[in-house]
């Protein structure tokens, strides 16, 4: 029985992509296609190792064939094979999310009219066939089960028809044949039949794939007189069985034999990416415990890093066999975004699933893996900064979140790796390098928080750091705070924010003064207390508040910035009675020429009003957004009427 159905319809998004083929390098559907199966045979390979003899084991192979006269060429696998509904699950829908991630970004790079050709590289996987194919045909059958027939010319349909031969596929695996599209001026689609082309690319693209790809080659010999010389002129064509690739895995070869390019490769056609990886890590680990291992970080952070569905986790393999895709064992969350793979020699191919997340060697390797990584940012940082800087663009919250999430416990391997934008360097510094510019008796590492740089180099406060020479820190996301507060200080140089309240660092004669200022100032200082009861804790007076007329501060360690975010969490979660409260200061400027005139102010509602706007000018110049606009607008009209 012969069905046909409609493809979904993200499906025909990306089937309409590649007919109307926009990439130049439609060669890699070859690659796609040995690499399904090659997935294909790890997977029964692995069940059938588990089956317990159900499923036989047997000579794995991926062979590649052409017939000239039909114009197709077919990859086959004696691999696991699909069911009925597998097969239209698999190839009618589109189940990867990393096929999705693709749309989404050649989506974006139409609309900025960027070059989609790059996109390319991408590992678009089954569909990428209908690049070169005007039908597909794709034979499949799973041990024990009867042999299906898909077969589509990519466009709005697919066909599925159970197939009575026996003989195609003798027991389990998949033959996916394609009829290439017929030869235009630009495209000879013909050259993907010819022998040494084939070879070619399965030697570029596929040569660490572990299963022998098999393909006839023909060639021509001499034919030989009985004396066994050849007889000139007179040849004959030989045929033979010929292994197309080395199928020694990459992670497998000896280190010195492999380039940066080739972990390069490896990783764009391993990990579905476009882009080279910013860092590959090539691990070979010797003595008690022995593994090798592929790591690298993705120059873009995947799509959905950020989401719930995120799996982090690098791939396993016990002597070569694959075990699983992502197992989340090998990292460690603030690493989530490397991917890899690991290979152990010691892992038992035996042992289920389950056990292997409690095995001690995983926790080891992961331990092993994880101290590599860090090295090697280490290394980095040290030796091109400006690549460093590139990878903390992306990932540098992640190490902050290293340092928050362990309660400091990763502190000596990650805080030198933290880099931050600084008041008077140019660049993001460690902050080693702040230390080494202390002033000469300055004790304390400077900091201040904020929405953006900007809006941080615009507090009030920041003037007296500027003038004085003094570095600040500028910390622009929401974690930095938090992970400062789990540091504690550096080589014993706490943390200060700048816009918390601090007598410690006041001279007596400026202690005196504010003393002074607040004692003679008595009952305009009560009444603005009373007015701002609820929102601030305490009026008083700062000299270091250059041409502002007020600040707002905290004490006692919650800064507005950690008050803000954790409350918005608090939101996010709908638990509104975990919220917190910052102890806020008020601070005025004696200096400036508008203290001097409210300072006057008899009557109470009206420092009511002037009290009001000052709280919002503070609040706003802390890079906050005035909470009841009505109110201030009203107030500040009031008071400019009065004014004139
Ligand atoms: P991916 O390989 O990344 O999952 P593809 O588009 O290449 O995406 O393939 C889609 C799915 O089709 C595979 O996940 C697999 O389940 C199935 N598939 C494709 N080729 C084969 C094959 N040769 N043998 C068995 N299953 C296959
Ligand atoms: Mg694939």
């Amino acid at each position: 029985m012969k069905e046909e159905k409609k493809f979904q319809a993200e499906s025909k998004e990306l089937l309409g992509l590649m007919i109307n083929s926009i990439y130049s390098n439609k060669e890699v559907f070859l690659r796609e296609l040995i690499s399904n199966a090659s997935d294909a045979i790890d997977k029964y390979k692995f069940t059938a190792i588990q089956s317990e003899g159900k499923l036989p084991i047997k000579d794995y192979f991926i062979r590649i064939d052409k017939n000239q006269e039909q114009r197709y060429l077919q990859v086959q696998d004696n691999g696991i094979g699909m069911t009925k509904e597998e097969l239209e699950k698999n190839l009618g829908t589109i189940a990867r999310s990393g096929t999705k991630e693709f749309l989404k970004k050649y989506e974006e790079m139409k609309e900025k009219k960027e070059d989609v050709d790059l996109i390319g590289q991408f590992g678009v996987g089954f569909y990428s066939a209908f690049m070169v194919a005007k039908k597909i045909e794709v034979y499949t059958r799973v041990y024990g089960g009867k042999t299906h027939l898909f077969a589509s010319d990519g466009v709005e349909s697919y066909t599925v028809e159970d197939i009575e031969d026996e003989s195609i596929i003798p027991d389990s695996g998949t033959i996916v044949r394609v009829y290439l599209k017929d030869d235009t001026d630009e495209e000879k689609y013909g050259a993907y039949l010819l022998d040494y082309s084939i070879e070619d690319l399965v030697k570029r693209y596929s040569d660490f794939i572990r299963y022998p790809i098999k393909m006839v080659e023909t060639h021509k010999e001499d034919d030989l007189d009985e004396e066994g010389k050849p007889i000139e002129g007179k040849t004959h064509d030989v045929t033979e069985d010929k292994t197309l690739n080395s199928m020694v895995p990459l992670w497998k070869k000896n280190k010195k034999d492999v380039t940066d390019e080739e972990l390069y490769e490896f990783y764009k056609s391993r990990f579905d990416d476009y882009e080279d990886p910013l860092i590959a890590l090539n691990i070979k680990a010797e003595g008690t415990l022995e593994y090798s291992a592929l790591i690298f970080i993705p120059s873009h952070a995947p799509y959905n890093l950020y989401s719930q569905d995120y799996e982090k986790g690098l791939a396993l393999y016990a002597k070569g066999i694959f075990i699983s895709e992502k197992n989340k064992d090998l990292v460690p969350d603030y690493l989530k975004f490397v991917r890899g793979l690991v290979d152990s020699e010691d892992l038992s191919l035996n042992i289920s699933r389950e056990m292997l997340q409690k095995s001690p060697l995983l926790s080891k390797m992961a331990k092993n893996i994880e101290k590599k990584i860090v090295e090697k940012l280490k290394e980095l940082k040290e030796n091109d900064y400006e690549k460093y800087l590139k990878f903390f663009q992306v990932y540098g919250d992640f190490l902050k979140f290293g340092i928050y999430s362990t309660y400091g416990a990763k502190k000596d391997d990650l805080q030198d790796l933290l880099v931050f934008d600084s008041l008077l360097s140019e660049k993001k510094i460690s902050f080693k390098d702040y230390v080494d510019k202390l002033k000469e008796d300055q004790k304390n590492i400077y900091y201040a928080s904020g929405k953006t740089k900007e809006s941080i180099l615009m507090l009030p406060e920041m003037k007296h750091y500027k003038d004085a020479g003094i570095d600040v820190l500028l910390l622009c996301e929401n974690i930095d705070e938090f992970t400062l507060q789990v540091l504690g200080d550096y080589a014993s140089h706490s943390f200060k924010n700048i816009t918390e309240e601090d007598k410690d660092s006041l001279s007596d004669d400026e202690k005196k003064q504010i003393e002074d200022l607040v004692n003679n100032n008595k009952r305009f200082v009560d009444d603005m207390t009373s007015s701002l009861k609820g929102k601030v804790d305490e009026v008083t007076f700062s000299l270091k508040l250059g041409d502002a007329p007020v600040s707002i501060s905290s004490k006692n360690g919650l800064s507005l910035n950690m008050e803000n975010t954790l409350n918005n969490q608090a939101e996010a979660r709908k638990e509104p009675e975990s919220k917190v409260k910052a102890t806020k200061v008020l601070n005025l400027n004696p200096n400036h020429p508008l203290f001097e005139k409210i300072s006057k102010v008899q009557d109470e509602e009206e420092v009511k009003k002037i009290a009001s706007v000052l709280y919002d000018e503070a609040m706003m110049l802390e890079g906050f957004e005035i909470e009841d606009k009505q109110e201030f607008l009203k107030n500040l009209n009031d008071l400019l009427t009065k004014a004139y």
